[in-house]
Order: C-alpha cells, then sequence, then structure tokens
C-alpha cells in the first residue's frame, strides 16, 4: 500500500509539473497575449511578393517574435497592393512604430548589412525580395517556402532596430550570412533569438518611445 502511494504522489507529482510547464509555454508562446510588449510594424510592399506571401512571412516574424515575448501588430500600407490603406501608412511616423520596405532586390547604397537589407534606426527596415527567393533556391526549386525565409529576414532586420546595429552572432537568426544549413533551420521553424537577445529586445527604447495610439492596426496573431 505504501509503495502504490508513493507511485501516485511520484505521478501527481509529474501531472503537475508537466501542466505548470505546458502553462508556461503557452504563455511564453502565445502571440495574441496582451501583456506581452507590442510594436505597430507598417509595411510598405515595393517587391513582387503576392499578398498571400506578404502575409505568411509577416506571421513567420510574428512567430518568432512572439518567442522572444513580443507581439507584433501590423499594417499593410500597400504600394503595390494597395487598397484601404490605414491613415497611419500616410502619417509621419510615429514613437513605438517600426516600418518595413520589402525592396525587390539590392540597390546602390552605402549602407551595411547588404546581404539581406539594411536598417535605419530607430524605425527603419528594408528586405531584399531577391536575397530571399535565393536562399530558398539553395535548397529547393520550388519557391513555394519563400514566406518563411522572407519572415526570417524581416525578423532579421527588425532585430538589428531592437539590439542595435552591429549585433550579428555566430548562431542564430542574427548570423550576418546564411547558407544552406541556415536555410533549412528557418524552414524547420528553429531560426529564432536567443533567450538573451530576446531579454534585450525586451527592454529596446522602441517600446518606451510611445504608445500604440492612433494606429489601426491588422494583426496576424
Ligand atoms: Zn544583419
Amino acid at each position: 500500500m505504501a509503495t502504490n502511494i508513493g507511485n501516485l504522489a511520484i505521478r501527481l507529482a509529474m501531472l503537475i509539473l508537466f501542466v505548470s510547464v505546458g502553462m508556461y509555454s503557452a504563455r511564453t508562446f502565445a502571440q495574441s497575449d496582451t501583456r506581452l510588449p507590442a510594436i505597430n510594424v507598417l509595411v510598405f510592399d515595393y517587391s513582387n511578393a503576392s499578398p498571400s506571401v506578404l502575409a505568411a512571412a509577416e506571421r513567420e516574424t510574428s512567430r518568432i517574435f512572439a518567442q522572444a515575448g513580443i507581439r507584433f501588430q501590423w499594417t499593410e500600407c500597400g504600394v503595390r497592393h494597395s487598397s484601404d490603406l490605414s491613415s497611419a501608412c500616410e502619417d509621419e511616423p510615429v514613437t513605438g512604430q517600426i516600418r518595413v520596405r520589402m525592396l525587390p532586390h539590392h540597390l546602390n547604397h552605402n549602407f551595411s548589412d547588404s546581404v539581406f537589407g539594411f536598417v535605419v534606426a530607430p524605425a527603419y527596415a528594408s528586405v531584399y525580395y531577391e536575397s530571399a527567393l535565393r536562399l530558398v533556391q539553395t535548397v529547393t526549386d520550388a519557391n513555394s517556402n519563400i514566406s518563411v525565409i522572407l519572415g526570417c529576414l524581416m525578423a532579421h532586420e527588425i532585430g538589428h532596430l531592437l539590439l542595435g546595429q552591429g549585433q550579428h552572432t555566430v548562431s542564430g537568426i542574427m548570423q550576418p550570412s546564411w547558407d544552406i544549413q541556415q536555410v533549412q533551420l528557418a524552414l524547420r521553424g528553429t531560426l529564432g533569438f536567443s533567450s538573451q537577445q530576446a531579454r534585450r529586445m525586451r527592454q529596446s527604447t522602441v517600446f518606451n518611445r510611445g504608445s500604440n495610439r492612433g494606429v489601426v492596426a491588422r494583426s496576424n496573431d
């Protein structure tokens, strides 16, 4: 009997531990958790990315940042696929906002980080669609996974804004150049920020520069 009670106690303890870990994970990865710090991201698409590819790329970026404890709210500012645009797209940039430009290919410029795109602190990130396409083609002839890679490149460039420039690392999503290995990790959904980077990003001054007021946002949660 004593053994049975002991076993029961152990099982109960394991169940409590399992449920606790599950709850912690759910809290960590819940992209819709309004308690997470949020950033409004306005997207200006100058590339040939279709709206569905762009939406899927945004979902991937959101997923990566949710793992770092940061919630994104997206606003489509069209350009090529203009529709009912938020007034925020035409307003002057406000604090607490990041603006992403999706460019078709490299520009002639002197900014650093020209492999994937570039950033202009504190709030502007540009990403090259062509770079995502080239990376995808290192592992497959099909372009069906381009949205995942595009989402990872957006996360990389936005990461520069939240971490500060010159924040490349030898592993993870902030590696300065990617080959087949990083692309495979990205397609498996395992290319992300370290816990240290996540902590630093959550303390970014972007969150202190303002609020979400006045922005009509679409969330890809
Ligand atoms: Zn970089």
